[in-house]
């Protein structure tokens, strides 16, 4: 997709939804003797999260993982809509979308695996990060430049943002 073309498909985004490891995480899932888990995040992806939110636009995190770490991480963010654990992603993105009231091509959803195919052919922007699988890359609009844990969101988010800026909304 070309950046005009997506330019015009991010526009009227409603909702940005974003798996979590891969996209917010390299993946790597940091385990103690004890069993505590722990990831790493990326300051500069935290602020594009803010800006998003506050520019108006609803986030939302979708893992069929549990995490304490996610939760407070997107709790920081003043990331609301935080699904975690869910044995299918698509029934959970589709109880928010109705919630919300927002249409599936309004929404852009962020992926690295092959759990997350259904729910990138169901939106209206699908994104992969750049060390997304090759089957997710292949099956999105864009593939971002950096990788997840390592700027991937904050580059999404800054896509979305000067899409609105240009189309003045
Ligand atoms: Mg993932």
């Amino acid at each position: 997709m070309s950046t005009s073309t997506l330019q015009i498909s991010l526009r009227d985004v409603r909702l940005v939804a974003f798996d979590v490891d891969g996209v917010f995480t390299d993946g790597r899932i940091y385990v103690s003797d004890d069993g505590i888990e722990s990831k790493a995040f990326c300051t500069q992806d935290g602020f594009g999260i803010r800006r998003l939110l506050e520019a108006g636009v609803e986030v939302a995190v979708i893992s069929g993982r549990q995490s304490v770490a996610v939760e407070r991480r997107m709790s920081e963010l003043g990331v609301v809509h935080v699904i975690l654990g869910c044995a299918s992603k698509i029934a959970a993105f589709d109880k928010l979308t109705a919630t919300l009231g927002i249409a599936d091509s309004e929404c852009v959803y962020v992926g690295d695996d092959i759990p997350d195919m259904p729910l990138l052919g169901k939106v209206g922007c699908a994104i992969a990060v750049a060390n997304a699988v090759s089957g997710v890359r292949e099956q999105c609009d864009y593939t971002t430049v950096a990788d997840g844990g390592f700027g991937a969101v904050r580059e999404v988010c800054d896509l979305v943002l000067a899409a609105r800026d240009k189309a003045g909304r």
